[in-house]
């Protein structure tokens, strides 16, 4: 069996146009323009790829976007401060801090300290919370384009066993609480799991989120069951040779040894190419809602 590729690039470019179709509906409808701050700390490089490339987007979509960039010295105070501002700025209806931030910022009270109702990563505990009890929310990026990714290729999830490698708060947990939500039967894995292997190979659906370059090899993978690769992993790949420095040049791949996997698997999303670009649109998505919901106009579907 050859899995189907299941393309979040392709997907994803089809979210933002019906995200700026709804943008340009509001703003003629209503003259309202959603905006989106993003706030980013210091200076991490991968960090400042992200920043660069949600902002981009953002305006790509037709919506108006703040950067505040700070220097990573910057205190705990003049943090809250700034999202204070934002929390009462009309124009800014989404925001999100970068993480991770450097180490002398409390994360859980930084994120806390974000309007839940601009809170367009869903990591507010309020938000969090209302996931957990199935209540309307802000639902975190990157599980929301797994879900996304899951639902289009499947229709319905209910009944289907899923295994959902990885218990972090963005990603694995409200991963799991999603796929609980659409009735899948649902087992969470993580370092300290016995027999890995047995619990992915009776999985229908496997999301791996784990942060460990091709850990997942193709004979774990039950025949036919749908791979979603969260990982985002930069390895070296001495066969492209190497950099002007000198230095071995790289390459990205996922939680999953996609080559074997893709053997076996009936569907699975590609790294890079997959859950990377849907968590981009799922952003943008959720800013057009913080939007509507602040203008007490209908939810985009
Ligand atoms: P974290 O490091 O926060 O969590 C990793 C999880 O993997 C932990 O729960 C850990 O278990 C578990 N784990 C570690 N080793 C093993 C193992 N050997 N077997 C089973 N489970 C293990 O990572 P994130 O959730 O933030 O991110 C996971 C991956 O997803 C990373 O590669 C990240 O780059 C990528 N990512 C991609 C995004 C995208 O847009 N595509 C967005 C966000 C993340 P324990 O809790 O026991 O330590």
């Amino acid at each position: 069996m050859v899995a189907q590729v299941i393309d979040g690039k392709a997907f994803a470019a089809k979210v933002r146009a019906q995200v700026a179709d709804q943008v340009a509906k509001l703003k003629e409808e209503n003259g309202i323009t959603p905006g989106l701050a993003v706030v980013l700390v210091g200076e991490d490089p991968a960090s400042q790829v992200y920043v660069r490339s949600k902002g981009k987007m953002t305006v790509e979509v037709g919506m108006n976007s703040y950067e505040h960039k700070l220097d990573v010295d910057t205190s705990e105070a003049d943090l809250l401060a700034l999202i204070d501002k934002l929390n009462n700025d009309p124009a800014v209806h989404g925001i999100l801090v970068q993480l991770p931030l450097p180490k002398h910022l409390d994360e859980d009270l930084v994120i806390n300290s974000i309007d839940p109702a601009k809170d367009v990563d869903g990591f507010h505990i309020s938000n969090v919370g209302l996931l957990g009890t199935g209540q309307k929310s802000m639902v975190p990026c990157t599980p929301l384009g797994c879900l996304m990714m899951l639902r289009e290729h499947h229709g319905s999830l209910s009944g289907m066993d899923a295994v959902v490698i990885g218990r972090s708060n963005i990603v694995g947990k409200p991963m799991a609480q999603l796929l609980l939500g659409d009735s899948c039967t649902v087992t969470i894995a993580h370092s300290r799991t016995k027999d890995l292997p047995d619990v992915v190979r009776r999985a229908d659906i496997v999301v791996a989120a784990v942060g460990r370059p091709e850990m997942v090899p193709g004979e774990w993978i039950k025949e036919g069951a749908t791979v979603i690769d969260v990982g985002i992993n930069r390895i070296d790949a001495p066969e492209k040779g190497t950099n002007e420095d000198g230095s071995v040049k790289t390459r990205l791949v996922g939680d999953v040894h996609y080559a074997s996997a893709s053997t076996r698997a009936g569907a699975i999303t590609p790294v890079p190419g997959g859950v990377g670009p849907m968590t981009i649109a799922c952003l943008l998505a959720n800013t057009l809602t913080a939007c509507s919901r602040a203008n007490d106009l209908p939810e985009p579907e």
